[in-house]
């Protein structure tokens, strides 16, 4: 490492003026030395970070000896210019170590408004096998290929050098236009390398006039260090990101909202919120919060009072019960509650089940959390509930799975796993084999369940509840969906406490609290429920029943749509289609547009299902996701808490944009 910023230089006045004004633009001192040896000598050593030393003039012509230095001590040129005495005007280059130029192509660039004025060269040198007869031949080569790529020859000369093994060397000294990293130059040396490949360029570096006004004092110029890699060659990621990136869905996200804000009207079926507010009793106990200063970090574990309120909800709807003091734990929503249990069970080679289609953060974070992801994939004709015999064998094919994932009722399918199946499910992870298997059951839609006449009442069963099972589940949950409080972010882990503590050390770690009056807000809205609950009422029988409506809508008008099959939903507020009969192994021509016929060759392509939710909402001005995100190539989730119109519109839209399709195989 150089410390001295030194500009070496032969003593001798006119050096002496050169050297002076390379180190005003590289912002180093000059230091005279009494040979060219002891110049090179210096930067070689690292005792100067720059040489100065005079490479032609107008009346020795080039300076063979320094050429031959620059190559062996392995320099680059990082600047010229140029002195004119009475006798001579002689052209001085500024030298340095290519490490410490710092760059692969080792060029040093002045500010962009001084540099705008003047323009770049290169210095390369290129060496023959050669004899006299050959000479002529090279020299013509190489002027030709510098022609041939329109590059500029500022300076040409050559000499034959005798080699070590007495074999003779054809040497070319050239200066071109531009920089090495330009298209043109960059092709020239590439073919140049093609004849011989010993060049060595010298640098690339701002070209000073010759009859440039040399009595001016040069100014510091502002150096730069031009780097051509791009920012992830340069500084790359952490896998935990690159390999779980957002999805396509979010895409569909974000054209929706840039079409929002051009002021057109999207109708959006493609985010997993309700559109309905949380109860006034919350919203007041929020505002109360805040007036009264309750803005403070909460208890690492969560508020008590929410804790409780949790734990007296879990015993009285879900049957189960927990303590609130070791075996609860609040988060900033459900999804860190996610991160929590997932980073405290995963450990090296550990392999997470993962039913599809699922909610597409799953996969994400299972990533993240360096485990491996093994899909159980689940079938459009048995609602993708998770099959107790295909959960066995995945089970026996992957003996290192730790966790189970249980989303209960199903995002992104809408359906709803009954307490018959889970006791199934539940059989399968008693055998002893199996014991070793955790449970996350994510039950954060375990309220949005909805009813048909005529069909058996739909109940949720935690998962917990089921025998053996309470020691080896996670139960997730939260309040984004049921009590509408998305924004607020407060979601919660009930299980034992083996598994909790380690999730409160995470929370600790990652954001300390959940926030403090979003927490209290949630305890209000447990209060209301179970007062209600107590009262034999169901708080969230109106927005279930508003939810249903849509349901209905939508069940029908897909029914009508030929060849689409999908999951009946009976939970949450999503529904899941199945569109492989049109796009397996085909492509879609979008061969009617408003009405018009358009032919197949000026007909514009969707090549998958992906492709096909952007061009509905392009089009129709609906957002839908595709299920490419939650592991169905072929599918697509509709999410229905949004308005009943858009709910209709976007069911129009579906039925004409598959109408105006023509399918052809790949
Ligand atoms: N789990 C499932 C299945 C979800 O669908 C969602 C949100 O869409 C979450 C968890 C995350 O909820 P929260 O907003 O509480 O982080």
């Amino acid at each position: 490492m150089v410390t001295t910023a030194a500009v070496a230089f032969v003593q001798g006045p006119v050096a002496f003026n050169a050297a002076l004004k390379a180190s005003a633009t590289l912002g180093a001192t000059p230091e005279a030395f009494d040979s060219l040896a002891k110049v090179f000598q210096a930067v070689h050593k690292e005792a100067a970070r720059f040489a100065v030393v005079a490479i032609e003039s107008s009346t020795a012509g080039t300076s063979h000896a320094v050429y031959d230095l620059v190559l062996e001590h392995g320099l680059r040129i990082v600047s010229e210019c140029y002195e004119l005495t009475p006798e001579a005007t002689t052209r001085f280059v500024a030298l340095a170590k290519l490490q410490d130029v710092g760059t692969s192509s080792g060029m040093l660039t002045m500010n962009p408004s001084v540099a705008a004025k003047r323009s770049l060269k290169t210095s390369f040198v290129i060496s023959f096998p050669s004899s006299i007869q050959t000479h002529t031949n090279n020299l013509h080569q190489t002027l030709s290929v510098l022609a041939s790529r329109n590059v500029d020859v500022l300076k040409i000369e050559g000499r034959l050098r005798s080699a070590d093994d007495d074999s003779n060397q054809d040497i070319l000294c050239l200066d071109v236009a531009g920089s090495e990293t330009s298209p043109h130059v960059a092709a020239a040396l590439l073919e140049l390398r093609e004849l011989t490949q010993s060049i060595r360029v010298l640098g690339s570096y701002m070209a000073v006039c010759e009859k440039e006004d040399t009595s001016v004092k040069a100014k510091p110029l502002e150096l730069e260090v031009k780097d051509k890699r791009s920012m992830t060659e340069k500084y790359p990621l952490s896998p935990m990101v690159t390999d779980a990136p957002l999805g396509r869905n979010l895409m569909i996200v974000a054209m929706a909202k840039k079409m929002e804000a051009e002021g057109e009207q999207v109708h959006s079926l493609c985010i997993g919120e309700p559109d309905f507010l949380p109860s006034e009793r919350a919203v007041e106990a929020g505002v109360r919060a805040l007036r009264e200063g309750k803005v403070k970090y909460s208890q690492l574990r969560g508020d008590p009072s929410l804790r409780q309120a949790i734990t007296k909800y879990l015993n009285a709807v879900k049957g189960i019960s927990y303590d609130p003091d070791t075996e609860i734990q609040v988060t900033a929503g459900a999804q860190q509650a996610l991160y929590h249990a997932l980073y405290s069970l995963i450990r090296p080679g550990d392999k997470v089940i993962l039913p599809s289609p699922y909610w597409a953060a799953y996969e994400a974070i299972i990533k993240q959390v360096q485990a491996g992801v093994v899909r159980l994939p689940g079938k459009a004709a048995e609602d993708y509930l998770i099959n107790p015999k295909t959960l066995e064998e995945t089970l026996i094919a992957n003996p290192t799975t730790k966790v189970l994932m249980l989303c209960n009722p199903s995002n992104p399918a809408g359906t709803l796993l009954s307490p018959e199946r889970l006791e199934e499910i539940a059989a399968v992870l008693r055998k002893p084999q199996f014991q070793h298997v955790v449970v996350l059951a994510d039950e954060i839609y375990e309220q949005i369940i909805y009813q048909d006449e005529g069909l058996a009442t739909r109940v949720h069963k935690c998962f917990a509840t089921l025998p053996g099972m309470r020691e080896r589940t996670l139960i997730i949950n939260g309040f984004s969906k049921a009590f509408a409080m998305a924004g607020l972010r407060i979601g919660f882990i009930a299980g034992p406490s083996y598994f909790i503590e380690p999730c409160m050390v995470l929370q600790g770690h990652f954001t300390s609290t959940a926030n403090t009056p979003g927490q209290l807000m949630a305890a209000e809205a447990l209060h209301e429920e179970l007062e209600m609950f107590e009262q034999g009422k169901s708080r969230i029988a109106p927005v279930l029943a508003s939810l249903n409506d849509r349901r209905q809508l939508i069940t029908r008008r897909l029914r009508a749509i030929p060849n689409v099959t999908f999951a009946y939903p009976t939970a949450a507020f999503y529904l899941f289609m199945d569109l492989s009969a049109y796009f397996e192994g085909k492509r879609a021509l979008v061969t009617r547009r408003g009405g018009a016929q358009v032919n197949k060759e000026s007909a514009e392509v969707l090549n998958d299902v992906a492709e096909f939710c952007e061009f509905v909402l392009r089009e129709y001005h609906v957002a839908i996701s595709p299920g490419v995100d939650f592991g169905e190539d072929f599918g697509i989730r509709i999410s229905y808490a949004a308005k009943i119109e858009s709910v209709a519109h976007g069911m129009d839209a579906l039925e004409h944009a598959l109408q105006s399709l023509t399918f052809e195989q790949v």
